[in-house]
């Protein structure tokens, strides 16, 4: 049992000497108090248990305390913690292989950060001096950090602030086909998809062609005539589990290579077997990036990222040394690696399980008015609640179908009580 400090006590604390912004998004009226988890499991400290559907915003890959990743973390805390990473030890070299196996060719050259805004800041640099051009193209709603660089590729305006953000950045307009200028109501008939299929006409999308020709409007206003980047989620995280129209990305990636850019696929949130059917987000869209950048799920919530790119832009650092003091190091690399063993049965288990959560909300969809859409792929789930905002589901990829189903019950209810109380 909990016998820490009083939860007055601590809520004082938060007040006063932590980042006041985080009593402001707790999303509570009266903040849970966590003390303890297992798998998707969490107890608060008077010992009452949660089913974790959130998991740390899709963090906690493979369990809260997953037995094997602990065991694997404390042999680690034993042997090496750290050193520089300028000599050789097994760990990181044994992962950096482990993690580029699990990409498709010529994506090969694995580099270590901290966190998903560094890889992302990462990306950036790698991509200005690959290409010379200095502009970078991100969609709106997406979120890609809280760095001063990252800021400026982040287009959601909680995490905005009024001083100027890295220059270059450029926002076009996000393909969302349910509340986006163009719908494409048409486009979203199954909701168990990582892109939006189609049927308005064979092959052919337009709500797509909408997007694609704001995208070309754009290149002939707003930036230059080369490009260094873009950037986008496979399927928006933050945003709110925002799917985008079939061929999206591969009409964009095409479009951004023709100005001289390269394509990124931040896939700090999709990637590591969350969309179920494919282990990386940007598989569904059939497309492949020139680089990936990941966070979150890659250690099940120990720090850490990553950049993975071609050797022929890796060398694009030339003759500067880029340096990393925790990136990489023993513990992370071990911590990674062994998520990474446990990984395989949770990429299945997010196709089933998250399917079926899925076809069931859709049918509270279709009862509930307040419920406008229900998407997403695998345990990447958006709700969208019509009156108010999207309720996110993101669990730990060992959820089972009980799970599903409590949490399916509990959700109905308060969908009833709500439309009660109206
Ligand atoms: N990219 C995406 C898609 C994210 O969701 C986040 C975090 N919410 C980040 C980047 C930034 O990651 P970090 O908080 O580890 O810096």
């Amino acid at each position: 049992p909990y016998q820490g400090m009083s939860k007055d006590r601590l809520l004082d604390i938060r007040k006063n000497n932590c980042n006041p912004m985080t009593m402001k998004v707790t999303y509570y009226k009266k903040p849970v108090f966590i003390n303890q988890g297992y798998m998707q499991w969490l107890w608060d400290v008077d010992g009452r248990r949660y089913l974790d559907l959130f998991a740390g915003v899709a963090t906690v890959s493979v369990g809260h305390c997953n037995p094997r990743v602990t065991e694997t973390a404390e042999k680690q805390l034993r042997r090496l913690w750290h050193t520089t990473a300028i000599y050789v030890y097994p760990q990181m070299q044994e992962y950096a292989e482990k993690l580029a196996c699990l990409l498709p060719d010529p994506l090969k050259v694995v580099y270590f950060t901290n966190s998903g805004s560094e890889a992302n800041d990462l990306a950036v640099l790698m991509a200005r001096l690959y290409t010379g051009n200095f502009d970078v193209i991100t969609l709106r709603g997406s979120y890609h950090g809280g760095s001063p660089q990252a800021t400026g590729l982040t287009s959601n305006a909680d995490y905005k602030y009024p001083i100027p953000s890295s220059m270059g950045c450029h926002n076009t307009m996000c393909p969302d086909v349910f509340r986006g200028l163009w719908g494409g109501s048409h486009c979203r008939d199954s909701p168990v998809q990582t892109i939006r299929e189609c049927s308005c006409s064979p092959g052919h999308c337009q709500a797509n062609d909408m997007y694609i020709r704001e995208l070309k409007e754009m290149f002939a206003t707003t930036v230059p005539n080369r490009i260094a980047a873009f950037f986008a989620e496979p399927i928006q995280g933050v945003g709110g589990a925002v799917q985008f129209p079939k061929n999206y990305l591969k009409d964009t990636y095409q479009l951004v290579r023709e100005k001289g850019g390269i394509c990124i696929a931040d896939e700090v949130q999709t990637g590591f077997g969350r969309t179920g059917s494919h282990f990386w987000g940007f598989q569904g869209h059939n497309v492949l990036p020139d680089m990936v950048t990941m966070a979150k799920g890659i250690a099940n919530g120990f720090p850490m990222g990553a950049v993975v790119t071609t050797a022929e832009i890796a060398r694009s650092f030339g003759k500067g040394v880029h340096f990393n003091t925790f990136g990489g190091n023993p513990l992370a690399c071990a911590v990674a690696s062994s998520v990474l063993d446990v990984k395989d049965k949770m990429q299945e288990n997010s196709t089933e399980v998250g399917t079926y959560m899925m076809t069931e909300l859709a049918k509270l969809r279709d009862k509930y008015e307040i419920i406008g859409d229900v998407r997403g792929k695998g345990l990447q789930i958006g709700v969208e609640m019509v009156k108010d905002k999207t309720f996110r589901i993101k669990p730990p990829m060992c959820i089972t179908k009980d799970d599903a189903d409590f949490f399916l019950a509990v959700f109905t209810q308060a969908v009833q009580n709500y439309m009660e109380r109206r």
